[in-house]
C-alpha cells in the first residue's frame, strides 16, 4: 500500500486540520462539516493526479484548446454517517462520480469490546472502475474492512483509493493486511495512538457527532 501523509508539506491543509481537532472551533458543526468537506477537496486534488486523463478538444469564444479531464468510471463509496461530509468534498471535484453508501457502527459488546455491524449497503458495480473510500477517522480499521469485504460482492475495481482525514498508525498498519498491495492511502495527518476505547488520541473525538450531533 502507498501511504501519502499530506500534513508534511505547509499548506493551508494544517490550518483545516488544526479548526477541526480544536475544541472550541470544533463545536461549531457548520464549520466542521466544512473544513472536513475542504479536506476532502484538497485529498482529491492530491489524488488525481495518479489517475487516467483523456485529452479532448474544448471551443473557447476565440478557437479550440486541448484540455485534460480525468477518466469518468469513480466511484465514491463512504461509511454512514461521519463519512458524509469528506464524501461531498470529493465528490465535488469528481462531478460524474457514482456513489456508493454502506452503514458501519461499532457494536459495544463490554466497555471496550465491539464488533463492527454492516447494515445498509448501496453501491453500484465496481468491475474496473476507480473506487474512493472515505473514511475520516481510520482508527483501528476494523470498519473500514468490514466495507471493503462486503464491496466485494459488487465487482472488482481496477484501482483503490483509500482516502482519510485522521488516521492511526495502528490502523493502516491493520489495514494493509486487507487490501490489494497496489491500493493508495491518502491520509490528511497520522497520530499514533489509540485509547481503550478505540479512539484516535489526540485526534478530534467522534467525527459524526460533531458533525451531526450526538445518538443515543
Ligand atoms: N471514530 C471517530 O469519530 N473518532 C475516532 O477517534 C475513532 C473513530
Amino acid at each position: 500500500m502507498k501511504v501519502t501523509i499530506l500534513d508534511s508539506e505547509s499548506s493551508v491543509l494544517n490550518k483545516f486540520i488544526g479548526e477541526i481537532r480544536d475544541v472550541t472551533i470544533q463545536k461549531d458543526a457548520m464549520r466542521f462539516r466544512r473544513n472536513i468537506e475542504r479536506i476532502g477537496e484538497i485529498i482529491t486534488y492530491e489524488l488525481s493526479k495518479t489517475l487516467e486523463f483523456n485529452s479532448v478538444n474544448v471551443a473557447t469564444p476565440l478557437g479550440t484548446k486541448r484540455v485534460q479531464t480525468p477518466q469518468k468510471d469513480i466511484v465514491i463509496c463512504s461509511i454512514l454517517r461521519a463519512g458524509l461530509p469528506l464524501h461531498n468534498g470529493i465528490l465535488n471535484y469528481f462531478d460524474d462520480a457514482e456513489n456508493a453508501f454502506i452503514s458501519a457502527y461499532r457494536k459495544y459488546i463490554s466497555e471496550n469490546e465491539f464488533e463492527i455491524k454492516v447494515e445498509y449497503f448501496a453501491s453500484p458495480d465496481l468491475t474496473n472502475k476507480v473506487l474512493i473510500l472515505a473514511d475520516p477517522m481510520l482508527a483501528t480499521g476494523r470498519s473500514l474492512v468490514s466495507v471493503y469485504e462486503g464491496l466485494k460482492q459488487n465487482g472488482t475495481p481496477k484501482e483503490i483509493h483509500i482516502a482519510c482525514v485522521i488516521a492511526s498508525t495502528e490502523g493502516i498498519d491493520y489495514i494493509k493486511n486487507y487490501f490489494p498491495e497496489n491500493t493508495k492511502l491518502w491520509v490528511a495527518t497520522v497520530d499514533d495512538k489509540l485509547n481503550e476505547h478505540g479512539y484516535i488520541v489526540p485526534g478530534l473525538g467522534d467525527a459524526g457527532d460533531l458533525a451531526f450531533g450526538k445518538k443515543l
